[in-house]
């Protein structure tokens, strides 16, 4: 039997008979190739697009690794520890937070997994209600496992972000010629898992095809209505964060004109948007802070480097609407507050550990799906429109990384 999320009046399952009756392409699927015929395709372009969300699972655990002890390693010895460091640390913490903050309330009012009148078509009673203190602590006692290779094995994302970010600190503080291996052998990695990253990027287009064709040909053409208001929910809520948020912090913390700033930051927001890649814009996001927004080089080389890695509020914003959003489909409901939390402090991580290029957060989305228990095959139905949300919210992973910028210039400044 197949599972129809947005099968409407009823939360009883549907079959592809029933849904040829009342929905147009699974009719056209039904009368075309009979109903046998349907499911076999459908079985076998889920399998097909299965291939590239396997890919996409296979980098993410080296690739996370490589991307985060290179962001950290870059920091330099002795400066890394230093108080711009913990500055910069601050503002990319605190912003990274509110752009989640930001997601989960548009998408909590939104609902775009529940427009199209979707029913609990997978209703499940929802766990048992864990209280806050007890949440927090099992995320804290997962960020410290008692065996690092099996964290690995597992894979438990959030013990091996938080083993690498300690890793790369205590490399770090060892310095000399080892922190320099470590360093030159990390790089060497994170380059070959960029290149492994951006061939498998490639075959997108077959894996979006393929799975697009099995969520149509199984839960109906209704799908595409949901689509239409999740691509609007992370829309809205990354205009927020660019348009009202940041700039509110510009204004107040770094004592800037916001406009003035984003003039001056235009060469780069255009071609972060372009691009989709944070690091790709590196480069011409540093000289248009340093030449055009008239930042001193010392805090434009420390915190845009460092921000092109670690600091991604757009990413972090958007994977906490994606995963809500899937969860509505999927259960037909909104996640109870707590769950929605562990979304917000995964999101966190998983913007941290996305490397700067295009599609990443596709990748890191897995860690918050396995989270919170949600199949990793309904990443399939965002990925037909993740290009263009990936152009926005890499700008404004780029705005956010400047204004950091000019914020941690003003405190060092004023001291
Ligand atoms: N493309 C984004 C970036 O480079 C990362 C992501 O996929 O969210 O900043």
């Amino acid at each position: 039997r197949i599972v129809n999320p947005l099968a409407k009046g009823d939360s009883t399952f549907r079959t592809i008979d029933e849904l040829a009756k009342t929905d147009a392409v699974a009719a056209d699927l039904y009368h075309s190739y009979g109903q046998s015929t349907a499911k076999k395709w459908g079985g076998w372009f889920k399998k097909l697009g299965g291939l590239f969300l396997r890919m996409l699972q296979m980098v993410a655990v080296p690739l996370i690794i490589t991307s985060l002890l290179t962001g950290i390693l870059g920091l330099g010895g002795a400066d890394g520890v230093g108080r711009m460091f913990r500055r910069t640390i601050l503002y990319y913490l605190a912003t990274s937070m509110l752009a989640i903050t930001t997601g989960l309330v548009v998408v909590n009012i939104v609902r775009p997994g529940l427009t199209g009148n979707a029913i609990a078509a997978n209703r499940v009673e929802a766990k048992e209600a864990a209280s806050l203190g007890e949440i927090l602590f099992q995320q804290l006692e997962a960020m410290i496992p008692s065996n690092p290779i099996g964290a690995l094995v597992e894979p438990n994302f959030l013990s091996i972000i938080a083993f690498t970010i300690a890793f790369g600190l205590f490399t770090l503080s060892v310095g000399g010629a080892t922190g320099q291996r470590v360093e030159n052998a990390a790089k060497a990695g994170f380059d070959v898992m960029m290149a492994m990253t951006t061939a498998i990027i490639k075959l997108a287009p077959a894996g979006v095809f393929f799975l697009i064709a099995y969520v149509t040909a199984t839960q109906g053409a209704g799908v595409f209505k949901s689509l239409g208001w999740y691509v609007l929910a992370v829309t809205i809520a990354l205009a927020i964060h660019a348009c009202i948020t940041l700039p509110l912090i510009l204004k107040f913390v770094a004592k800037q004109s916001p406009i003035a700033f984003a003039k001056a930051m235009t060469p780069a927001l255009l071609t972060a948007f372009s691009s989709a890649s944070s690091n790709g814009t590196l480069p011409l996001t540093m000289s248009s802070v340093e030449n055009r927004a008239g930042i001193s080089n010392e805090t434009g080389s420390f915190v845009l480097p460092l921000g092109a890695t670690i600091n991604m509020d757009g990413t972090a914003l958007y994977e906490a609407i994606a995963v809500l959003f899937i969860a509505q489909l999927h259960y037909g409901q909104n996640l109870p507050l707590t769950q929605q939390i562990i979304v917000a402090i995964t999101a966190l991580l998983a913007s941290v550990g996305a490397a700067g290029i295009p599609h990443a957060g596709l990748v890191m989305m897995v860690i918050i799906l396995q989270a919170v228990g949600l199949p990793v095959e309904m990443q399939g139905i965002i990925l037909a429109v993740d290009r263009v949300l990936d152009m926005a919210r890499t700008s404004v992973n780029v705005w956010s990384d400047s204004c950091g910028c000019a914020v941690v210039e003003r405190l060092e400044n004023g001291k």
